[in-house]
């Protein structure tokens, strides 16, 4: 029983910092506006950027991918679960991506998790000594692939610290050098600078490890991603998009030169030990990727960065302060875990569904809501979010 006592004092302790977490089950798909407790309430809360995750082109390839693949995979990829479905997914994508690249290859995985806990370990372990380079405010899934990388030295840079990073990577006697960073900061919206990450890369021979799961499919002309955004291209890129967010299904896949997506494919162990997503989730993304790289996505990425400038006008004129952020992820710091919940409760007694994020997602004396806006809001929802908040501060 010494377990169960401990597990409790622990809950207890949790309660007591307003830090339990609970799921939420909802009554409806995802979108702006849902069933929660079966009341109807206006959600900022997915990452649905551009409102695909239940968009009927997508919604009916789902449908069709099950009736013409069946419902699961059977198998990892390298036994027999690799379909057709997948291999032409994995085509679609280095196509999409390939003006950022010399030439690419890609590789599916199931979740942006497992991508991410495959690459770096798996480039880690070339037998040459090996240095790892991690942006502090880095994901929770780049953080664990980097404990994963057993044998290499790891550095943490400050957030955005472009001086101290070029100091460590002049220092560092590796030969193996990586640099690991999301792109857009999850939690706080801002874009990381990627062309002064990228020269700083080429300038000590190191290579560049950029987790998108929140600029694919949004940043970009095109939708194709945060090195489309600063046009950047380079060899030395190993690049991470999802396919859960923004694509509005599921998985993500790494785009990289052909040498580096080989070497994948005998090393990254989530790929190799794990069974391959759904053929149906693949064929799914091949309309979501034609939705994000057709008008539609155009316009919808318009549409979601008029709503990003009207959310941030609106509330100039309040005494609420956005952090500064230019991506549809728009974080209020409301700083102590009692007061982020209370606000994220009072909204959602107006209906409005707003989370609370709090340490250890987000550093302690930092927890905020964070307001994710998507194409399927309109200048409307926008507003009933600005008036609630404003009638609240
Ligand atoms: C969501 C997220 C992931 C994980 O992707 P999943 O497909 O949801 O597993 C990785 N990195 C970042 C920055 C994310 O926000």
């Amino acid at each position: 029983m010494h377990l169960i006592d401990t597990l409790e004092a622990r809950m207890a302790q949790l309660d007591a910092q307003h830090l339990r977490r609970r799921t939420r089950p909802t009554q409806s798909p995802c979108e702006p506006h849902v069933k929660l407790n079966n009341r109807d309430c206006l959600a900022f809360c997915s990452n649905d950027y551009l409102g695909l995750a239940n968009h009927p082109a997508v919604v009916a390839a789902l449908q069709e991918g099950a009736g013409l693949h069946g419902a699961g995979s059977g198998a990892s990829h390298l036994i027999s679960g690799h379909s057709q479905a997948h291999e032409a997914l994995e085509h679609r994508l280095a196509e999409f991506v390939n003006p950022q690249f010399e030439t690419c290859r890609t590789l599916f995985f199931c979740t942006g998790y497992m991508a991410n806990l495959a690459v770096t370990p798996a480039l880690a372990a070339t037998g040459e000594p090996t240095a790892i380079f991690s942006e502090a405010l880095n994901h929770a899934s780049l953080i664990d692939a980097v404990r994963l990388a057993r044998g290499a030295r790891m550095h943490v840079y400050p957030h955005g610290d472009l001086r101290t990073l070029e100091t460590r990577l002049a220092q560092e006697t590796a030969t193996n050098k990586l640099i690991v960073t999301d792109s857009v900061f999850s939690m706080d919206g801002d874009i990381a600078p990627l062309p002064q990450l990228l020269a700083l890369a080429e300038r000590y021979g190191a290579w560049l490890i950029v987790d998108d799961a929140h600029g694919f499919g949004v940043l970009g002309a095109g939708g194709r991603g945060v090195l489309e955004h600063f046009g950047l291209k380079s060899p030395h890129i190993v690049y991470m998009g999802t396919l859960g967010k923004a694509a509005g299904v599921g998985g993500a896949f790494v785009a990289a030169c052909p040498q580096v997506i080989d070497w994948l494919v005998q090393k990254a162990r989530t790929y190799i030990f794990s069974t391959a997503a759904p053929p149906a989730l693949a064929h799914a993304l091949c309309t979501s990727l034609d939705v994000i790289a057709g008008l539609q996505g155009h316009s919808r990425r318009q549409h979601l960065q008029a709503l990003i400038a009207h959310l941030r006008e609106r509330m100039a004129s309040s005494s609420w302060r956005l952090l500064s952020s230019d991506t549809p992820i728009q974080p209020l710091i409301l700083g102590s875990n009692e007061t982020a919940l209370a606000v994220s409760a009072q909204l959602e007694a107006q209906g409005l569904w707003v989370p609370a994020i709090r340490p250890p997602t987000v550093p302690p004396g930092t927890a905020r809501l964070r307001i994710a806006l998507s194409a399927a809001h309109s200048i409307n929802d926008v507003d009933r979010l600005a008036d609630t908040l404003k009638a609240l501060q």
